[in-house]
């Protein structure tokens, strides 16, 4: 039977889609180097989903192993999360960064064409928009990035592209993510943030559990609602449903196809801090601080494409998404 290769499904947002997929019902290959996460996942995918999957330690960029995956099961599709993804670190590394994000997948993508697989979801960000100048962004808007980790995203979305017009057989989904946060509901797997954290829910979460003094709320001098940048968060299991949604479509029409996953719904950093507080029952110690280099003021997707075309909607309120988060933490101290 074909499988759906999943690549980089140890991680935060391919786990969660590794669940979803089993329990629809797919058979899968997992294929991960564990740079961003550890072994222990798989079992607790199979655990919630009482399902199991083939799974194969490699890097991407290791094409002699990444064929043995292609050789051994015959792949019909590929959900493309494997990549590394700090913002401030890419910066750093850039070098790093360009080469794990658009070397492998250009391996990928050739082991792809080698073994007639010619399905591919690629997990983007909506960090290709740069700073929108309008609210809500649309798919149509123009594109631009301010830091390697979201060139990797535009020139991967480039290549798929591109790809697509040499092979017309060649189908692609590119998801842009807004921000997903959350966790599964069974708080067997989550979020696990790499050192101290970047992104704001992970570190809410560590100051809620007494591993950080306070948060430090980057800017309250924004044209927002209250000062504080505006995100569209996302629970990272209704993100993970919409690529389900993604490969019934590439399944059933060729081309390429772009789609912004959020919720269509902005909130604040205070918003979000006092959402946090009020469902977990737990206090958020913040000092407002400076604004953070490269933030834009607010971000939120129009989601109405994703519904029309892939019959697609997050359903998962911002109270689920902090009660899921804090679940997950105080299950995995
Ligand atoms: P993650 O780091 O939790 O998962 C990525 C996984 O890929 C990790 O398990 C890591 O070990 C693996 N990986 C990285 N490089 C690899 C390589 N060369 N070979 C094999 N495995 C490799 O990240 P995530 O949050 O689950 O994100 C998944 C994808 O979604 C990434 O491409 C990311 O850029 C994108 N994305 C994430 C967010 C977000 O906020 N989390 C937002 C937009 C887009
Ligand atoms: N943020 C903050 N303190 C932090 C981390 C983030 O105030 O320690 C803010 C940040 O300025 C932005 C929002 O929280 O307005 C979301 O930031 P995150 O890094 O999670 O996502 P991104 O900036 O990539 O959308």
């Amino acid at each position: 039977m074909s499988k759906i290769l999943v690549t980089g499904g140890a991680g935060y947002i391919g786990s969660h889609t590794a669940v979803e997929l089993l329990n629809n019902g797919e058979e899968l290959v997992i294929v991960d180097n564990f740079s961003n996460s550890s072994p222990n996942v798989l079992e607790k995918i199979k655990k919630i989903t009482n399902k199991d999957f083939k799974f194969y330690e490699v890097d991407l960029l290791d094409e002699q192993n990444l064929e043995k995956v292609f050789k051994e099961n015959n792949i019909e599709a590929v959900i493309h999360f494997a990549g590394l993804k700090a913002v401030g670190e890419s910066v750093i590394k850039p070098i790093e960064y360009y080469h794990n994000n658009i070397t492998g997948t250009l391996i990928l993508l050739n082991l792809m064409r080698k073994y007639n697989c010619k399905k591919i979801v690629f997990s983007s960000s909506a960090t290709v928009y740069g700073n929108p100048k309008e609210l809500p962004i649309k798919e149509d808007f123009p594109l631009s990035t301010t830091n390697p980790y979201g060139s990797t995203k535009l020139m991967i979305e480039q290549i798929l592209q591109d790809v697509a017009v040499a092979d017309k057989d060649f189908r692609v989904v590119l998801l842009r993510y807004f921000n997903p946060i959350g966790a599964h509901e069974s708080g067997l797997i989550g979020e696990v943030p790499n050192g101290i954290p970047n992104n704001v829910m992970p570190y809410i979460i560590g100051v809620a559990a007494g591993k950080y003094e306070e948060l430090t709320v980057f800017g309250n001098d924004y044209p927002t609602k209250d000062g504080t940048g505006v995100r569209d968060y996302i629970h990272v299991v209704d993100l993970s449903l919409g690529h389900l949604k993604a490969l019934e479509k590439i399944r059933n029409e060729a081309g390429v196809k772009i789609y912004n996953l959020g919720t269509g719904n902005g909130y604040s950093v205070l918003e979000l801090i006092k959402t946090f507080e009020k469902v977990n029952n737990v206090k958020v110690k913040y000092k407002i601080g400076p604004r953070r280099k490269g933030d834009i003021p607010a971000c939120y997707a129009d989601a109405s494409k994703a519904e029309k075309e892939l019959g697609w909607k997050a359903t998962r309120g911002i109270e689920e998404m902090c009660r899921d988060g804090w679940n997950f933490a105080i299950n995995n101290k």
